[in-house]
């Protein structure tokens, strides 16, 4: 396939010809420049590396009914809150249907990576490890120990399972408590992560010692809190939607100015689909909302270049020849990619060339 148009990458946004086969970039041009082989297709849009979702809780896909109204924590907060004891009441058959078909929309979407925080401890990880095993989309897995004081045994199998853990929040735990699990986890190598000032804010020493390697909401942060967390290096995910639901929104144009290295996550399943455009979409047309606009080349980067940072895979937020890039071919006009992207791509506009054949999603060209 030969794309005319742009592409928009770790090194922004910019006019070129892209040859894609078999899923990979064989050769780049200037617009133009490339001439199509009498066998190959050849549309106009816009490649980019395929986005990474930064924070689910796939397990909530659960749910099917609207959640009951309340503040947040009644309704997530373990372990009585609604969402627990739905996941408590529902077979293990059913929540790997939910999940299963969580991922095949996230796949429909073009995602190729979702960082998740499962609930319900190693069985938990497990269960998700199941339901993503046929799956095309790489699930991070960030389980979470049960037992308070921490169990040894189990922070240890709870660590070696998934891919590391991630703390409800800072303040529902105590300092011994973090200071155990982020040990655990950077012993391992794994990644230690947690929710911070979502409903109320929380102090940053609160969340950044011991250093996390990932934060997820700062909604309530206030700018001195983005400075000490852009000054730590600590990678941070914003939820618009999820905040928005209970009248919060994370300051993202703040987080912009203060350095902030930022990805988006589309959160609890139970409240929205995860669909990672919607929330691209949503994250721009909030910070409109708030008088205090983001970029969109700041929340293009969030989904397509600072997820890859966090996996230590860089070169696969390239579009060029020879690196671990997943492009994703989107028909979007050429002149603005950012701003294209982040406000009008939807499944029926992705054309995903996959490993031995192209792969429309959408029903545009059908
Ligand atoms: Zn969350």
């Amino acid at each position: 396939m030969l794309v005319e148009g742009a592409i928009l990458d770790r090194d922004g946004a910019r006019p070129a010809a892209v040859r894609i086969m078999d899923g990979r970039v064989v050769e780049v041009g200037q617009r133009g420049t490339v001439s199509r082989r009498s066998d190959e297709r050849k549309v106009e849009g816009i490649v980019i590396p395929a986005p990474i979702n930064g924070h689910t809780h796939l397990g909530d896909a659960v749910s099917t009914r609207e959640p009951p109204a309340g503040p947040v924590e009644s309704l997530v907060a373990a372990p009585d809150g609604y969402k627990f004891r739905l996941l408590a009441e529902t077979t293990r058959a059913a929540k790997l249907r939910a999940v299963r078909a969580a991922l095949r929309r996230m796949d429909a979407d073009g995602t190729r990576a979702v960082v998740d925080f499962r609930e319900e401890g190693l069985r938990g990880i497990q269960l998700l490890r199941s339901a993503a095993r046929r799956s095309p989309v790489r699930t991070v897995i960030l389980g979470r120990p049960l037992r308070r004081p921490i169990d040894r045994a189990e922070l240890d199998a709870v660590v070696a399972a998934g891919d590391g853990v991630g703390l409800s929040s800072a303040r529902d735990e105590t300092p011994e408590t973090r200071r155990s699990v982020a040990d655990a986890c950077r012993h391992a190598g794994k990644y230690f992560a947690l929710h911070a000032s979502e409903a109320v804010r929380e102090p940053p020493e609160t969340y950044l010692d011991p250093r996390p390697d990932l934060l997820v909401h700062l909604a309530e942060a206030a700018p001195d809190d983005l400075r000490a967390v852009a000054d730590a290096g600590v990678r941070v995910v914003v939820c618009p939607r999820s905040n928005a639901l209970f009248g919060r929104q994370p300051d993202l144009a703040g987080m912009e100015a203060a350095g902030v290295h930022m990805l988006l996550g589309t959160d609890n399943a139970m409240f929205h689909a995860p669909s990672i455009w919607r929330e691209l979409e949503f994250a721009y047309v909030g910070t409109r909302l708030k008088g205090r606009p983001a970029s969109a080349a700041f929340l293009a980067r969030a989904v397509l270049v600072e997820p890859y940072d966090w996996l230590h895979e860089p070169d696969a937020a390239s579009i060029a020849v020879g690196t671990p890039a997943t492009p994703l071919v989107l028909r979007l006009p050429a002149d603005d990619p950012a701003y294209q992207v982040v406000t009008r791509t939807t499944a029926h506009v992705i054309v995903r060339p996959a490993r031995s054949r192209l792969e429309e999603t959408g029903s545009e060209d059908r």
